[in-house]
């Protein structure tokens, strides 16, 4: 019998359609995968009882030739989505043991089209982090290995590394995940995976713990392109409960991957590159434009000046609206609580027992910079730096279509790898975080092994609501790269 989990969210809904196997049957072999992977940490919370209960639901459905469009399949949820009746942490212990009493609108989308939940993947800590260590749940573990170091455990990128590194051993079929500064594309890339990122305002953020609101957007990590059309078209969609929502009809995603790129303009933004990333990144980046050109479609050098300057703006903005969306965690409403002389001293050690190191560091910074005297200085002098940014971005679309770029600047690194800078850890983000400044589409596709046999993933960046061009070029790049491989199971 075929194994189900190797399956693509394509085939097994084919395969569920043409009742070649049930979704119970299929939910079940997931369900032994996530057991037998327990060691990689990817799940907070597994709700493998309800699953049963869905997949015998969508059965009924199946057998009666309805269903929506992602009946039957066994995905998994990042533990940032609210999931009524179902423990959602963000990955802190800041709210204890709160189970959301509503279902935020991406997962009612989700579960409207038949999915069938596995349960709440590991994250870090509010989405705060690039590697999965910031978790209060612990660190994941990236399916990977480097070649020849077995007891080499490696982090699955970050922060929606437990949706990756799931997706990846074959756990659930596709998973939900967001990207505020490149959390659905860097993990993606790490673990040999593609993610997009949506224009901002595609998903609706309703329900989803804020982090960066002005940032924050869902998309799915999957195993294909095609997958990843599958997944946003059920995910996105207009919703009035989230006022930065777009009202806009949706394309047909999985059409777009089939699209031809012949003649399409792809600019190659010269400044992409940074002191001290590996050769074989700029490597598979020139291969990337030979794939596209033979492809059909046409290279333009690009200039995008104000490149160097996103980093540490996003490090200003983010840090700045999670301080006031982080707020409310104050030990009155949610979760843990712990009881101090007076109020503040209350709100104190409830905050400083309830989330971890890189969460307080981000808020004193945001604190900071919002503060009286520095706002103008960092604050306001950072939202003027985003603004140039998107010019570049507009000014590049007067001659290209697309982008072209690496999606990380390195391979996944081992886990505990010590951070003492946490600049550093920032420097992950580097090419990712300008597609979040300015709203635009990303997706990472995995392309090419480093020489420890560790994936590495590139970029496609669009304009604003043209998904489809992104899903073209970026199921072009899939084509031409024939990225086959598969970590060795290691973890059974
Ligand atoms: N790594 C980035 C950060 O730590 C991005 C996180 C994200 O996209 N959620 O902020």
């Amino acid at each position: 019998m075929t194994d189900l989990t190797a399956l693509t969210l394509e085939a097994a809904l084919a395969g569920l359609k043409a009742k070649n196997f049930s979704s119970v049957e299929i939910t079940k072999a997931h369900i032994d995968a996530c057991m037998e992977g327990a060691d990689l940490n990817a799940f907070i919370t597994t709700d493998f009882e309800n699953a049963l209960v869905a997949a015998k639901a969508s059965d009924a459905k199946l057998a009666k030739g309805e269903g929506g469009a992602l009946e039957g399949a066994p995905l998994g949820i990042k533990d940032l989505f609210c999931t009524e009746g179902v423990k959602t942490t963000a990955g802190s212990k800041i709210l204890g043991a709160f189970k959301p009493q509503y279902e935020c609108t991406v997962t009612a989308n989700m579960k409207q089209d038949g999915m069938v939940m596995l349960g709440k993947l590991n994250l870090d800590e509010f989405a705060m982090g690039s590697s999965n260590e910031t978790s209060a749940f612990g660190s994941v573990v990236n399916p990977w290995k480097p070649e020849g170091k077995n007891d080499e455990e490696l982090v699955p990128g970050g922060s929606s590394g437990g949706s990756a590194s799931a997706v990846a051993a074959n756990m659930c079929l596709g998973a939900t995940a967001t990207d505020t500064g490149g959390s659905i594309r860097q993990p993606a890339s790490f673990t040999g995976t593609v993610g997009i990122k949506p224009t901002y305002g595609r998903c609706s953020r309703w329900g989803i713990v804020a982090f960066a609101s002005s940032l924050d957007q869902a998309g799915p990590i999957t195993r294909t392109v095609k997958d990843s059309a599958i997944m946003l078209q059920s995910m996105a969609g207009y919703d009035p409960k989230d006022s930065t929502s777009i009202n806009k009809e949706l394309p047909d995603f999985s059409v777009a991957c089939d699209r031809s790129i012949k003649g399409l303009r792809i600019g190659i933004p010269k400044e992409y590159t940074i002191d001290g990333m590996p050769g074989e990144i700029d490597d598979l980046w020139q291969q990337g434009i030979e794939w596209l050109k033979d492809a059909g479609a046409e290279i333009v050098p690009v200039s995008l000046p104000h490149t160097k300057y996103a980093l540490p703006a996003y490090y200003i903005v983010a840090p700045a609206e999670c301080s006031s969306n982080l707020a409310r965690y104050d030990g009155m409403r949610y979760g843990v609580r712990v009881d101090g002389e007076d109020l503040n001293d209350t709100y104190e050690m409830t905050r400083a027992a309830g989330f971890g190191k890189e969460v307080r560091r981000r808020i004193m910074i945001g604190t900071y910079v919002l503060s009286a005297g520095y706002y103008d200085a960092y604050y306001l002098q950072a939202q003027k730096v985003r603004s140039r940014i998107a010019e570049d971005f507009t000014n590049a679309w007067e001659t290209c279509d697309a982008l072209l770029t690496p999606t990380c600047p390195s391979a996944a690194f081992p886990i505990g790898r010590p951070v003492n800078d946490p600049v550093q850890m920032y420097l992950n983000d580097i090419f990712t975080v300008t597609a979040n400044l300015a709203g635009l589409p990303g997706i990472s596709v995995p392309a090419a092994l480093d020489k420890d046999g560790l994936p590495l993933g590139l970029q496609i960046i669009g304009r604003a609501l043209d998904e489809e061009t992104v899903f073209a070029a970026g199921a072009a790049l899939e084509k031409a790269a024939g990225f086959t491989a598969k970590p060795k199971k290691w973890w059974v």
